[in-house]
């Protein structure tokens, strides 16, 4: 479709930086250019109809890191990198909360639980307690954020399950809501959000930036910032970001539903929260590695038996529910557990790779990334 003088003149004219993807991080960005300089033109381009990835399509936990997830993390990362990113994480959801306000995003700071079958996973994370409490008092100030919970076990529900550690200062979020309000702060703040139109690539011609749509015209820009995340290859072919897809499923409500907060299970490999009285239940990626390296949104019949699986026996054992929803969304993820933040080439930024904590640094990674841009303009 060729473009008509009064569109290319309104919405694709002048723009001097170009957020390229609609999730939380290319709108965080695009809020900060415009918090940092309200003069400058910025829109956002957004190839779904939606924001199509994962901003839409999470878990919507509030959370910084299991006892597993950081035992894991320690194998490979020193306790500075570790705590300093699990400060990231806590920041990055007071961010969060404070742009746009509990109510708008449903937050409620049920804590957080992780659910262990097995001792010798429950032993280890209790010979690291104390020391996590102590990292986390000087983050948080909270004196013990990690404690045993064992006695909430009959509360939930679970079968097989033997052993809890509580979160105390994990939450959850409604995603739809938050990313509802977002949008609407962002367009408030005067940035044009198009959706529906891909970018295919970019090119540089006489000191501006030429991005290539998938219809039949293209945009000039002095900046552009590339926020695709698990899509970012198709733009940034060498860059070490990789579609990671994660299954979800979420059931009619249950009335009384017993299962209250949020909940990990093996590394955070699984994950389940109550949506009012749903029950959502996401992972089991561990499960199918290759398959799940694809940016194709479709479900994965292996893993969403496995769900099924531990759904009924574990997790919401002798009751009666329905499974209202399946779907599946696109994380970025690497060879390390850190967001990229750079720039490309001349004129050209990106921000992507958020693994499975976008919505915990999210915030903050866009600021930064308008802060870089900002720098540079
Ligand atoms: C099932 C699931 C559960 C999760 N649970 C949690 C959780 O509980 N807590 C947490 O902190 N994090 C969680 N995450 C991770 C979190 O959702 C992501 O890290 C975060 O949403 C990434 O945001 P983003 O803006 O970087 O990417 P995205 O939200 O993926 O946004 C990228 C956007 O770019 C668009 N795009 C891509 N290519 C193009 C192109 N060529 N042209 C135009 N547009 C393009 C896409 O359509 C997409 O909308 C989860 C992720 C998934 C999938």
């Amino acid at each position: 479709m060729q473009l008509s003088f009064w569109e290319k003149d309104r919405f694709f004219t002048g723009i001097d930086v170009l957020v390229v993807g609609s999730g939380i991080v290319g709108l965080n960005a695009a809020l900060g250019l415009k918090k940092k300089a309200p003069s400058l033109h910025v829109a956002v381009i957004e190839r779904g109809i939606l924001p199509s990835g994962a901003s839409t399509r999470n878990a919507g936990f509030a959370c910084f890191g299991s006892c597993t997830e950081l035992i894991d993390d320690l194998k490979t990362n020193s306790e500075n990198d570790v705590f300093a990113l699990v400060e990231r994480r806590y920041r990055g959801l007071k961010r969060l909360r404070e742009n746009l306000g509990d109510e708008a995003i449903r937050f409620e700071g049920n804590g957080g639980y992780e659910v262990f079958d097995e001792e010798p996973a429950y032993a280890e994370c209790l010979d690291h307690i104390a020391d996590f409490n102590r990292h986390m008092k000087a983050i948080t100030g909270a004196g013990e954020t990690y404690r045993r919970a064992d006695e909430d076990i009959s509360r939930f529900g679970f079968s097989g399950v033997n052993h809890l550690i509580l979160n105390t200062a994990e939450g959850q979020i409604d995603t739809g809501r938050m990313m509802d309000a977002l949008i609407e702060k962002v367009s408030r703040s005067g940035v044009k959000i198009i959706n529906g139109l891909g970018i295919n690539s970019f090119s540089q011609e006489s000191g501006k930036v030429v991005v290539h749509t998938d219809q039949d015209f293209s945009i000039s820009c002095r900046r552009l910032l590339i926020c695709t995340n698990g899509f970012a290859r198709q733009l940034l072919p060498d860059y070490d970001v990789e579609p990671a897809r994660a299954q979800v499923l979420i059931t009619k409500p249950i009335p009384g539903l017993r299962v209250q907060g949020t909940f990990h299970y093996q590394k955070g490999y699984y994950y389940f929260r109550n949506v009012g009285e749903r029950l959502l239940f996401g992972g089991g990626r561990n499960m199918d590695f290759a398959n799940e390296k694809t940016t194709d949104m479709s479900l994965n019949p292996l893993i969403q038996d496995r769900l099924e699986h531990l759904l009924s026996g574990m997790i919401l054992p002798g009751v009666n529910y329905e499974i209202e929803q399946r779907w599946s969304g696109i994380m970025g993820v690497g060879s390390r557990k850190s967001s990229i933040v750079q720039p490309v080439q001349e004129n050209v930024f990106c921000a992507v790779r958020m693994g499975g904590m976008g919505v915990a640094i999210g915030s903050l990674v866009g600021e930064d990334a308008a802060e870089m841009v900002i720098k540079s303009v």
